[in-house]
């Protein structure tokens, strides 16, 4: 028997935010301070590409960060899209690149059309695809499955991996969350900012070592999109 946990409207707080910001800014721009000095005292030139690269990462951050409080920049217009066709891209990508992890999809329903901005949702997807990869120690398994009913939209993404502790549920989706080396914590900050503005659901099934399961709902008519500009984060988070 499954016990079900909700915990909506997630909103992280902005002092949490701009402390990881800040602390995410930080280290590149103390690293170009670093390299400039170095410069000043063995005048080499070399220092100089070392300190454009530490200022490109400051600039993704901040990249990063302007795309999930105000996706609108981008001004993508809405369409409608067939979610299948771009699901299946990905799983030809993924399952490409990584032989390690089979990945399965399936398609339950044709018509999976929703109205919402297609580069977006592909980020959504790439992002939930590339996080149960990274998952998955050694050799695992991905199923994708899609369906479509009358009113909606399904796709959950399931994965063999580490699972996810019940503890750390709530963590998901706060920008800068990462339990990854070489993480950035923005990846499920994006998406939840995507899902929400297409008036999805994101639901998430996990149990440590029992593997991850994503599933998210768009409506099939998105009439108004909504244009909120706060990272607002919204998680039904399902306890296994
Ligand atoms: P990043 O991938 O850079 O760490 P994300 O926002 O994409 O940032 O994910 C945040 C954290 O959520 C990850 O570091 C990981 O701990 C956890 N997580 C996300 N997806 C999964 C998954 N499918 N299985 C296990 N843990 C996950
Ligand atoms: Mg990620």
């Amino acid at each position: 028997n499954k016990k079900k946990d909700t915990h909506l409207s997630q909103l992280a707080s902005v002092g949490q935010i701009a402390a990881g910001i800040a602390h995410e800014v930080r280290n590149p721009l103390t690293a170009v301070k670093g390299f400039l000095q170095l410069m000043k005292e063995k005048k080499d030139t070399k220092y100089i590409e070392i300190a454009e690269a530490e200022l490109g990462n400051a600039i993704n951050i901040l990249q990063n960060l302007l795309h999930v409080s105000k996706p609108d920049l981008e001004e993508e217009a809405h369409s409608s899209i067939d979610l299948s066709v771009e699901l299946d891209a990905l799983t030809q990508l993924f399952q490409d690149q990584m032989y390690r992890v089979s990945v399965h999809s399936r398609l339950q329903n044709p018509g999976s059309y929703i109205l919402g901005r297609k580069n977006q949702l592909k980020k959504v997807f790439f992002n939930l695809l590339k996080n149960a990869f990274e998952a998955i120690p050694g050799k695992g398994a991905i199923h994708i499955e899609h369906m479509a009913t009358e009113q909606e939209v399904i796709v959950s993404i399931q994965d063999t991996g580490v699972g996810i502790p019940q503890d750390k549920l709530r963590m998901l989706g706060t920008p800068f969350y990462t339990t990854k080396e070489n993480g950035t914590g923005m990846g499920l900050t994006l998406v939840f900012s995507v899902i929400y503005q297409h008036n999805g659901v994101i639901e998430v099934q996990s149990a440590e070592n029992g593997g991850t399961k994503f599933t998210i709902t768009f409506p099939k008519e998105t009439k108004n999109i909504r244009l909120k500009e706060v990272v607002y984060l919204e998680l039904e988070a399902t306890m296994g």
